[in-house]
């Protein structure tokens, strides 16, 4: 990998982040002070209760919604003050989601879902492709590409979504319980391979999950709790 933004040491960096929602009875406070920081090749868990903020953290740890109050660097460039394209820009370029439900165009094969995002970037179609088959063969689905999503199973097509979410290099990939919807046996082997991507690609991961067998698989364990952001 050579892009510029796989050479940052620290991917993200939030200072004192605060949110809060005015609901019509009362305000909610969703982030309260939370400061992180995400290394390289680092894979971070997010762990808590329902409600705590895990979600609302991820969308303004990724670009997609921002915080009352505090500073965010993603891949060693300031996010404070950007303008909507250019936090489009930096996220597209630094980053990429998975979410506990696939999001795969069910009128589009595994390989093409995947190409999407470069075809979005104006890559050729042929080129695309080619990376696209590249990286369903990291996740394990090369023999999979030509199967439309309503053909997979529900781990497979998190595996496509996956693929999907990395075929832009991104230097850190930001993940919402992306085995919440799947079984026990089907989560292991999902997250072995999220840890095995992490390991081969280098990708760093800041991982949401429910499930504590999980989180525990993480280099770091971070607690959300009530807004509030703890280590270990
Ligand atoms: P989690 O992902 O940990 O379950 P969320 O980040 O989704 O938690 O939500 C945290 C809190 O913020 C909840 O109380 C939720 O109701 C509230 N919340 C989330 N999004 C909004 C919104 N757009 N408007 C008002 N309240 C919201
Ligand atoms: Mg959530």
């Amino acid at each position: 990998m050579t892009d510029a933004v796989n050479d940052v040491k620290t991917v993200l960096r939030a200072e004192h982040l605060a949110k809060t929602y005015d609901e019509g009875a009362g305000r909610v406070e969703v982030l309260q002070d939370v400061s992180l920081s995400v290394q390289a090749h680092e894979m971070v868990a997010i762990v808590g209760a329902s409600g705590s903020g895990k979600s609302t953290l991820l969308h303004v740890l990724g670009l997609l919604d921002q915080p009352d109050e505090g500073k965010l660097w993603v891949a060693g460039e300031s996010a404070n003050g950007l303008g909507e394209r250019k936090r489009s820009q930096l996220r597209n370029r630094a980053l990429g989601f998975v979410y506990q439900f696939h999001h795969l165009l069910p009128e589009f094969s595994a390989l093409d879902n995947v190409a999407m995002p470069l075809i979005v970037r104006r890559m050729g179609r042929a080129q695309a492709r080619e990376q696209a088959h590249g990286i369903l063969e990291q996740v394990g689905l090369g023999n999979r590409a030509t199967h439309f999503p309503g053909q997979l199973s529900g781990g497979e097509r998190q595996r496509v979504a996956l693929a999907r979410a990395l075929v832009t290099q991104p230097a850190c990939v930001l993940a919402d319980e992306p085995t919440g919807n799947l079984d026990r046996h089907t989560a292991d082997a999902m997250f072995d391979l999220l840890r095995s991507i992490n390991q081969t690609l280098g990708t760093a991961f800041v991982i949401v999950t429910h499930d504590p067998a999980l989180a525990a698989l993480a280099h770091r364990q971070l607690h959300m709790q009530a807004g509030r952001l703890a280590e270990g």
